[in-house]
Parts: C-alpha cells; structure tokens; sequence
C-alpha cells in the first residue's frame, strides 16, 4: 500500500505531485478551506510543505523588509497548523523552500528576509527560469540523514549542483534542528531534526527534476518514513 502524503496547496503543484507519486506515495492535496489540520493529519502518513511567497515576519517578531511584498497570512496559519499537528503525531515531514523556512520558522528559528540587501558578498540565489536551471553547489554534512540519501547522486563525496529561487534563507535556525547543507557563500540550504522519525527541509527545488531523477532519493526517503 502507497502511504497517503498530505500536500500544502501551491501555484506549482504538478511537479510536487509527480515526484510524490514516482517515489512510491499517494498524493493527496489539502483544501485549506474545508480541511481541519487536526483531523487531517489522522488520514496521512508524512507531510509535504511547497514552495510560494515569504512568511509574514510577524510569525518570528520581526518588521517587514520592503522587499517582502507578498505574504499570505491565511496560508501561514493552515501552514502552521498542519505542522504542529503533524508533530504531535510523530508524522514525517518534508519541507522545499518556503516549506523549509515555514518549519524552520514554526520550530523556534528566524529567517534573513532578503539575502542581498542583509548579506553582502552572496551568490545569486534567484534564477527563476529553466526551473531545473543549476544556480549554484550545495556542502551536505557527512552522515546527516540527507548526505545518506544523497550518496548516490553526488558528483563527489560531499558536493551536489541544485537549483535556486528563494530571496530569503534561515538566519536562526531552530533549536534541535542541524545544518546539513549550505551554499559556498554560507547561506543554509538544508536542515534536519536528527531526533525526529524525518523532519528535513531543503532550500532547493527537488521536485522540478522528476523527469530526470537527480534528487528522487530524497522522495523516495520521505515516503520509505512515512511507511513506518
Ligand atoms: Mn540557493
């Protein structure tokens, strides 16, 4: 049986999906109009946060910086929620992008809200088009859960190129969570709760390469966990 993964609705959803179901899992997209976190985290069996617009500042204490110019609070809430529950059950849990800095932000951490403006000296961390387009190389710590998955996908012992569209990264990270992977300029781009059944979020957009499988082993962990 295909464990049922539980998905937070976004503008790109086709490729989030396609990669869920080649790993092996049962998609199934929340409604955040009718769906109540609580109750839905009972019919899943592991939790996939997407991609889309900055989290409202306010979740982590901090003013808005003028180039946060989207946020959906209504998502942020349902968002929130899902997490919390999904905790509470001891469900596995996958965040890609804002779904990485929406875990990040809903364990305790804080983010940088615009890399450029904070952070001088970084690389480009917004190439928006291909959406497969490499941007830059990830260093993932040796023996962390995603260095595991990754083995055998990196062009050396430790190096893997990704893709990149985010403005904003983690500045705290939150407590009992660990880097496991940045960028050469030091920006995060990965973190994992070593204590947690799998609780790992990437910067990077894993799910724009399903056609060629470059990061299918990190689909395919999350749903190996959620069959647990
Ligand atoms: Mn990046």
């Amino acid at each position: 049986m295909s464990p049922i993964i539980g998905i937070a609705p976004c503008r790109s959803l086709p490729d989030y999906v396609e990669s869920v179901r080649r790993a092996g899992g049962d998609p199934r997209v929340f409604d955040p109009l009718q769906d109540k976190p609580g109750e839905v985290v009972t019919e899943i069996h592991g939790l996939l946060l997407t991609g889309g617009v900055d989290i409202d500042p306010v979740r982590y204490g901090e003013e808005r910086h003028p180039t946060v110019t989207a946020i959906e609070p209504e998502r942020d809430a349902f968002e929130f929620a899902l997490i919390q529950a999904a905790r509470g059950a001891r469900l596995p849990i996958f965040g890609i992008c804002r779904g990485l800095q929406v875990m990040n932000v809903a364990f305790g951490g804080t983010l940088v809200q615009d890399i450029a403006a904070e952070e001088a000296g970084t690389l480009p961390h917004t190439v928006p088009v291909p959406p497969c387009a490499i941007a830059h190389e990830v260093w993932i710590s040796k023996g962390s859960r995603l260095w595991t998955l990754m083995q055998e996908k990196m062009v050396d012992a430790d190096t893997c190129s990704v893709n990149s569209r985010h403005h904003q990264a983690i500045k705290r990270i939150a407590p009992g969570f660990e880097v496991t992977a940045t960028a050469p300029d030091g920006v995060i781009e990965a973190i994992e709760c070593p204590d947690a059944p799998f609780c790992l979020g990437v910067q990077w957009h894993p799910e724009n390469f399903w056609r060629t499988g470059e990061f299918r082993p990190l689909f395919e962990g999350f749903i190996e966990a959620c069959r647990q």
